[in-house]
């Protein structure tokens, strides 16, 4: 039988569902997995969503996400809920990393696992494999999921919202990473009946005063702009941090602002968090691979023109490592 003919036979009658996505979740992590949730349980399977970490605020509409388990806030309930799965979704990532202690339990599961994912380099741990680096977004592959399966019936007003939440978080709105599928699946959407410009309005128009004021602080004070290297770097400090008393959800997009500079075609965010860990977050445009940039020096990876990680040496340290580096993918412009 083949493969997505032994998830559907599994799927064709109750069972314990776990749907797990990964650490700082953001709209396509989230939508996605409240997509699969709100569809299985439809079909009468029990399910619980695991975040490692809470959701940002902006995104508490979303039907179902009072009802996610936190690992954070409950580690014992969750790795109980993984052991009670007999199908295990993996949604927007693809290597346990992202869920650090949750992999101990994941590796001892006999749970059917299904990875539905668009990241680059999947590691080989699932039993089900639906991963294109092409598609937009997870939400677009779990669109793709539910047609492939034939469950279109299934598909309600609250699933989706919750998959034109990820597309529009995971594009920008329709900026990157599109192709043609993505815009059907968005009128397919429209046609079920999403309210888009109040998704967008409820998801792009949720800023505080302080969250702008952040912004200003980072844009006219902790930007240095690399002309010669295409290049823009925003640091923040873990003095800034607690000056503005900055919590992660608030710095989201901050890095998109560099690549408005004409001529920018690689941006940095490099950051001092309260606790000390340095973090990055790289966008690029065209050919420049950040992806590799994270894998090979930062501890990450994502997509080719997002990418995140960490470092081990300090702020200042962070930021000379990464302009050691940039001729190994820009040409200096003389
Ligand atoms: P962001 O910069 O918004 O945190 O992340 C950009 C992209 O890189 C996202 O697709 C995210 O999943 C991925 N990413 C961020 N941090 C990490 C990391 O530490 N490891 C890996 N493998 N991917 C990451
Ligand atoms: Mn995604």
């Amino acid at each position: 039988m083949s493969e997505t003919g032994q998830l559907k036979k599994l799927l064709s009658t109750p069972k314990n569902v776990a749907i797990l996505t990964h650490r700082n979740p953001d709209g396509d992590a989230i939508g996605s997995s409240l997509a699969v949730k709100l569809l299985l349980e439809q079909m009468h399977h029990r399910c619980r969503v695991i975040l490692p970490s809470d959701f940002p605020v902006v995104f508490e509409f979303l039907p179902g996400i009072k009802d996610a388990m936190i690992y954070d806030n409950d580690p014992e309930a969750c790795c109980k809920t993984l052991e009670w799965a007999e199908i295990i979704f993996f949604l927007d990532f693809n290597g346990l990393d992202r869920v650090e202690k949750m992999a101990l339990t994941i590796a001892d599961s006999k749970a059917y696992k299904v990875l539905i994912d668009h990241h680059l380099d999947p590691e080989p741990f699932a039993d089900y494999y639906l991963t294109d680096t092409g598609a937009s977004s997870t939400c677009e592959l779990v669109y793709r999921f539910v047609r492939s399966l034939g469950y279109q019936n299934y598909l309600s007003l609250e699933i989706a919202d919750c998959l034109f939440t990820g597309i529009i978080t995971d594009t920008g709105s329709f900026k990157y990473g599109t192709n043609p599928e993505v815009y059907r699946m968005a009128a397919d959407l429209k046609e079920i009946g999403v309210d888009d410009y109040a998704l967008q309005d409820a998801i792009f128009n949720s800023w505080t005063e302080r969250q702008l004021n952040i912004l200003g602080h980072a844009l006219r004070n902790r930007l240095e702009v690399l002309p010669e290297w295409k290049t823009g770097i925003i640091r923040l400090t873990k003095g800034d941090y607690l000056k503005y008393q900055i919590s992660r959800g608030d710095t989201e997009g901050v890095v998109n602002y560099i690549l408005m500079i004409k001529g920018i075609e690689l941006a940095a965010f490099i950051r001092e968090m309260p606790l000390g860990e340095i973090r990055l977050s790289l966008r690029s445009k065209g050919d420049i691979s950040v992806q590799e940039i994270a894998s090979k020096h930062f501890n990450g990876g994502g997509h080719k023109n997002a990418s995140g990680g960490t470092s081990d040496l300090d702020l200042q340290g962070t930021i000379e490592r990464f302009k050691q580096i940039l001729p190994l993918y820009i040409k200096q412009q003389l």
